[in-house]
């Protein structure tokens, strides 16, 4: 299967009618570049950065490393777009084995991803000043984790535009970005038109979207069986987001584990998507699915899908 699959590799993801879907890689490190150009990605759709900041018992990486990290990740993809998430250290990623939140009833609901960032301004600098930086060696969009206020959204871009400032003042060179979001809380997805208005595009994390849909915590086995994608709550708030973005003509992409998973591609692209984001082994086996489907065929489908009270029955 695998020798088959990998045939797929330079055929472009264009469905039977004709639509041309983005097929993009989840990656952690800059070295994951690598793989996600051998599977055939268009670009990274998710640069999770936190993966540099994790385990080091608190001694952050400076700007000089962040910049040089985020330069290899843009010219390992050799010209394709990287999209760099900021920091989202927290609950199910700790940011230190050694003080695993143990302070904090309810880490997910706690200082992580934006809010930690928020807290602590200098530090967000340095991470904005470095993806600044690497934007002058290719195409690169920022994306914004865990944002549920219009505050929260006000701060950022300011602190964007002060870290610019900075950048100038020293005579520093970086190029120019796309500034997207994540849609990951319910009241995001509630509040879209806030998010239109601010963003460049959004990309929708639904691995978070679903735990804080459905008050499961995702990272806990004893109710790992509650855990449901197809939840008729959360494919709502999926459905909405996707068709109130595709009529502003807004980007939007999945870059959560829905993304990756064959069993949901027919349903995700009859609900309007045309940007996944994935863990690169998950890349050509979803350009199959995608070269197999007519989506003039899944609109009313999926619409079906999205009022029924049991998904799970017609999907998969
Ligand atoms: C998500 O929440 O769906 C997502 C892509 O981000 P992470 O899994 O890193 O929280
Ligand atoms: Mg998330």
């Amino acid at each position: 299967e695998r020798g088959r699959l990998s045939r797929l590799r330079h055929t472009p993801a264009i469905t039977l009618d004709g639509q041309k879907i983005e097929l993009l890689a989840n990656i952690e490190l800059p070295e994951d570049a690598a793989a996600a150009v051998k599977a055939g990605a268009v670009g990274v759709g998710l640069f999770r950065s936190e993966f540099l900041f994790m385990g080091r018992r608190g001694a952050l990486p400076d700007e000089e490393e962040q910049y040089q990290a985020y330069r290899r990740a843009v010219e390992g993809m050799e010209g394709l777009p990287v999209t760099i998430r900021t920091v989202d250290v927290g609950a199910d990623k700790p940011l230190d084995d050694s003080v695993r939140d143990a302070a904090h009833l309810n880490p997910a609901l706690g200082l992580r991803a934006i809010r930690w960032s928020l807290a602590d301004p200098a530090m967000f600098l340095t991470q904005l000043r470095a993806i600044l930086r690497a934007a002058s060696h290719g195409q690169v969009n920022m994306l914004i984790p865990m944002l549920a206020h219009a505050s929260e959204i006000r701060q950022t871009l300011s602190l964007i535009d002060f870290a610019r400032a900075e950048l100038d003042n020293r005579g520093v060179a970086y190029g120019p970005i796309r500034i997207g979001a994540m849609i990951e809380i319910p009241a995001a997805a509630l509040t879209l038109k806030i998010f239109l208005k601010y963003f460049d595009f959004l990309s929708i994390g639904t691995n978070d979207l679903i735990q804080y849909t459905l008050a499961i915590d995702r990272a806990d086995e004893s109710v790992a069986h509650l855990y449901d994608p197809l939840h008729p709550a959360v494919l709502r708030l999926v459905a909405e987001t996707i068709a109130e973005c595709n009529a502003q003509g807004k980007g939007v992409s999945v870059c959560g584990e829905m993304a990756g998973d064959t069993t949901l591609t027919r349903l995700l692209l009859g609900l309007g998507l045309r940007s996944f984001s994935m863990h690169p082994a998950q890349i050509l086996a979803v350009k199959q699915e995608v070269l197999r489907v007519d989506t003039t065929r899944m609109a009313a489908w999926a619409k079906q899908v999205l009022e029924s009270e049991d998904p799970s029955s017609m999907v998969g």
